[in-house]
């Protein structure tokens, strides 16, 4: 008889983690789960360091240490123009992940139903599992990836509780347009549904286009739970320090579920998040030109060994069409760039409830050092004469 409860049983370990562990296998380089390879700002690291030498390091305030919820509603207010209270509208939660679990389960009952665009963030499917709601799916079609109105209007109904949306979107790159979410918007105050959207590529979005912000919409600010980490944007990925911003009643709803979670996030890194958080708005600007260079890099690689990638609008992934290669799938697929070219991806099959739907596609990060593009690059070659 197994010891495992039925709420995890039907989770397998997660793609990133048997991507990795066959990338350290072979030897492969890794473009496969989403981590930079190269050094943290030396900023981050000196404040994190000056944090636990000034012994910050006891339990920080359940809702996190004030400094961070005021240097996040500043910053928040600068990039959105959105006023966010420190005190009752922002909470600060290990990592996205937890925000995202925490929001879930916060304010989801058993038989509600969520809507999720796939391909989805894969923490997203078993959160709502636990929470004992039920996952409805709009599937996200490339190479545009674009939303038609009227079909995901269908999907909402009387027992539908919260729309997830992820912009700038992993896998795909999609940048969410201001028509787009003016479309959920009207949906979700039409049908009383509150929205939970994660905002951790907020500052990767390219060629000159603007990341837009769904509570920023006339008349959503009341009903969203934005979420954002540090993550991404400070190359800090091991860190785990998010957040989310909503209005009170939803943060005191969040705040029951983070405070028995993990009660607290790390204090000290919380600390050093302030002056993440507090850099001028040219360190943004550096990171979007540092990304793009990256993507153009990975984009002319992809393109000259044959393979068809789709360009991102923003996050730090490529997808690409792999259906006319011959594989079987898309796990067959990057379990033989793995093992044979010696380049890892992610499959994307594992972003879909019908596995399918990802099978002609294939995943590949650029949040690389040069050195390291530059040898995947050069394996990829192998594939014009495998
Ligand atoms: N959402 C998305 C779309 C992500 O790609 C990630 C990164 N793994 C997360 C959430 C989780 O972020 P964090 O590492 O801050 O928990
Ligand atoms: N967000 C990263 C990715 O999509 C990795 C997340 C993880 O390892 N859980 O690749």
């Amino acid at each position: 008889m197994s010891y495992m409860a039925q709420r995890v049983a039907g989770f397998g370990t997660t793609i990133f983690t048997e991507m990795t562990a066959l990338a350290n296998q072979h030897q492969a380089i890794n473009l496969g789960q989403g981590f930079p390879d190269f050094a943290a700002p030396d900023f981050i690291k000196k404040a994190a360091v000056a944090a636990i030498e000034a012994d910050v390091n006891q339990y920080a305030p359940a809702n996190g240490r004030p400094a961070l919820r005021q240097a996040i509603a500043q910053k928040t207010g600068t990039f959105y123009g959105i006023e966010a209270n420190p005190d009752t509208e922002i909470t600060i939660l290990h990592g996205a992940t937890e925000a995202i679990f925490a929001t879930i389960l916060g304010l989801v009952n058993p038989g509600d139903e969520v809507i999720v665009f796939e391909p989805f963030y894969d923490s997203y499917v078993p959160a709502i599992q636990m929470a004992g709601g039920i996952p409805r799916f709009y599937t996200l079609r490339p190479p545009e990836w674009q939303i038609d109105a009227a079909e995901l209007a269908t999907l909402f109904n009387a027992n539908t509780k919260l729309i997830i949306i992820n912009t700038p979107h992993n896998p795909t790159g999609k940048r969410f347009t201001q028509a787009e979410l003016g479309q959920i918007a009207q949906l979700c105050q039409q049908h009383d549904v509150l929205a939970m959207t994660d905002e951790v590529y907020e500052h990767l979005v390219f060629d000159g286009k603007q990341h837009h912000t769904l509570a920023n919409l006339p008349g959503m600010a009341e009903r969203t739970v934005m979420i954002s980490s540090l993550g991404k944007t400070f190359s800090v990925t091991g860190w785990k320090v998010g957040w989310t911003i909503a209005p009170p009643e939803i943060t005191k709803a969040i705040f029951r579920a983070h405070q028995f979670m993990t009660f607290c996030g790390a204090a000290p890194l919380q600390e050093a998040a302030v002056t993440a958080v507090s850099q001028p708005t040219s360190f943004y600007t550096e990171l979007t030109d540092f990304y793009a260079r990256k993507r153009d890099f990975l984009l002319d690689a992809l393109n000259s060994a044959g393979l068809t990638p789709i360009v991102p609008s923003g996050t730090y992934f490529v997808m690409v069409d792999i259906s006319h290669l011959g594989f079987a799938n898309d796990v067959a697929f990057c379990r033989y760039l793995t093992t044979e070219v010696g380049v890892a991806a992610i499959p994307p099959s594992a972003f879909y409830h019908n596995p399918a739907d990802g099978a002609g596609l294939a995943r590949f990060a650029f949040c690389k050092e040069e050195k390291t593009l530059a040898e995947a690059a050069k394996r990829l070659q192998r594939l014009k004469t495998g």
